[in-house]
């Protein structure tokens, strides 16, 4: 028992702070990750120095280690990197929503273009798709058959001029009706003046209200150049990261992000046409750190435990002067950590000691109620609370007499029991008899 209160103790009471020795291994380590998901050097050696500032002399919180917390760190930094929250499409509320997809051949233009009908068509939106491809003889039957399947038309000339489909797509929206326009155009193997031309032609022409770049994620570091070309042409809106399913790590889209600086919006993840998902910064990150455990991890542990909190916590049970007001911080932490149990294992120690106290979220939430309704003197000491105060705070928070007796009660009890512990010395962590 004495060596778990110990590792307990060393827990809470943190392991200093980060230092360059404490953090090289890991940083080496991620390194080293974030080249293999194919980020660029350049930017992977940016990003790890921009984490290094920021992450040394910070303090290493209770329960966790150093390499935990610049986990975490560099988490953070790669979400906020891809663009911190999730940015949808643009629906034109008063005209057409105009969509030009583009992007180099093979990278799944027509079938993100066909998942995305299929999503904005379950949206009630009346979609037309745009055969603008018009070179591979197969490209249009390829659309056409996807139309199919998810059941959106598709408009197409049998002549050579994508312009000339992209102007007469957009008459024929007006005639139809139709009240969202998803053009799929032709990309080459490589970038190529004459295909940029036309794409850019296109943009011309249409004018959309958003434009889509789509890249392969497994083409790593040539979609920084594909996307930088194209980002240059057509100034576009937004990334789509296709084929996103199987090894693909996705550490391109860092490089693409840092690069041309536009927003992910969605991933395309699998060869059906319901595998699309909007762009989620935080399930990409985990994706390339390739260690959401630890990620969810620790973010659990710094978002509940408040470093400066469980200090002046462990003081105040050390000097004995825990009162309701920290009460109630306790149960707004273990409201946030969404279990009880789990907080309990974070206490060391405790776990065992309060473990049948049985107390579930309803109990939880009266017990609010009733501190709520206390004075600030009444919670800083709960000596004053005689019978009228009990009465006033009971009416007060829509509870019963009986229900503030049994809290103040049980405080009480947990009172004695900490000052019981703190004549055996269990929260003085100098203490020899737990070594
Ligand atoms: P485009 O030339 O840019 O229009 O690319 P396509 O949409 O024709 O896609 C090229 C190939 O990649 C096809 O064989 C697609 O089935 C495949 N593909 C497209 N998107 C995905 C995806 O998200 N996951 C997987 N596994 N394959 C995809
Ligand atoms: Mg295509």
């Amino acid at each position: 028992l004495s060596l778990k209160i110990d590792a307990a103790l060393k827990k809470i009471t943190g392991q200093g702070r980060l230092t360059e020795a404490n953090i090289s291994d890991t940083l080496r380590e991620i390194r080293r990750i974030l080249l293999d998901a194919d980020v660029n050097y350049k930017v992977a050696k940016d990003f790890i120095d921009k984490v290094k500032e920021k992450a040394l002399g910070k303090e290493v919180i209770a329960s966790i280690t150093p390499g935990q917390l610049i986990t975490k760190i560099i988490y953070d930094e790669l979400v906020e990197l891809l663009g911190g929250g999730h940015s949808e499409i643009f629906l034109n509320p008063t005209g057409a929503t105009i969509i030009l997809v583009v992007g180099l051949q093979g990278s799944g233009k027509t079938t993100f273009s066909a998942k995305l009908a299929k999503r904005l068509k379950e949206r009630k939106r009346k979609v037309l798709l745009v055969a603008a491809d018009i070179y591979r003889p197969a490209a249009i039957e390829q659309l056409k058959i996807l139309g199919q399947q998810v059941d959106v038309p598709v408009f197409s000339l049998e002549q050579k001029d994508a312009r000339l489909v992209a102007s007469e797509s957009l008459k024929y929206v007006k005639e139809k009706g139709f009240d969202t326009l998803i053009i799929d155009t032709a990309g080459r193997l490589h970038v190529d003046e004459e295909m940029m031309k036309e794409v850019a032609d296109i943009k011309e022409i249409v004018k959309p209200t958003e434009t889509l770049f789509v890249v392969d994620s497994m083409t790593g570091q040539d979609a920084v150049n594909s996307a930088k070309a194209f980002n240059e042409t057509v100034n576009f809106d937004g990334i789509v990261l296709s084929k996103l399913d199987g090894d693909a790590r996705g550490g391109a889209a860092i490089s693409i992000r840092s690069v041309v600086g536009k927003p992910i919006k969605f991933v395309s993840n699998g060869e059906k046409l319901e595998n699309l998902d909007v762009f989620y910064p935080d399930r990409l990150a985990s994706r390339i750190l390739g260690k959401g455990d630890i990620v969810s991890l620790v973010e659990k542990a710094q978002e509940t435990i408040d470093e400066f909190e469980a200090k002046k916590m462990e003081e105040k049970l050390r000097k004995n002067k825990f009162d309701f007001e920290d009460f109630l911080k306790q149960i707004k932490l273990i409201k946030k950590m969404g279990s009880l149990s789990s907080l309990i294992g974070m206490i060391p120690g405790l776990g065992s000691q309060i473990k049948n106290a049985q107390i579930d979220d309803k109990a939880l939430v009266k017990v609010e109620a009733i501190i709520n309704s206390m004075t600030k003197q009444e919670r800083e000491n709960p000596k004053v609370l005689n019978g009228s105060r009990r009465k006033r705070i009971a009416r007060g928070s829509g509870t019963t007499i009986q229900d503030v007796n049994r809290l103040i009660k049980q405080f009480q009890e947990m009172q004695r029991m900490m000052s019981m512990m703190n004549k055996k010395g269990f929260f003085n962590s100098s203490n020899k008899n737990f070594k």
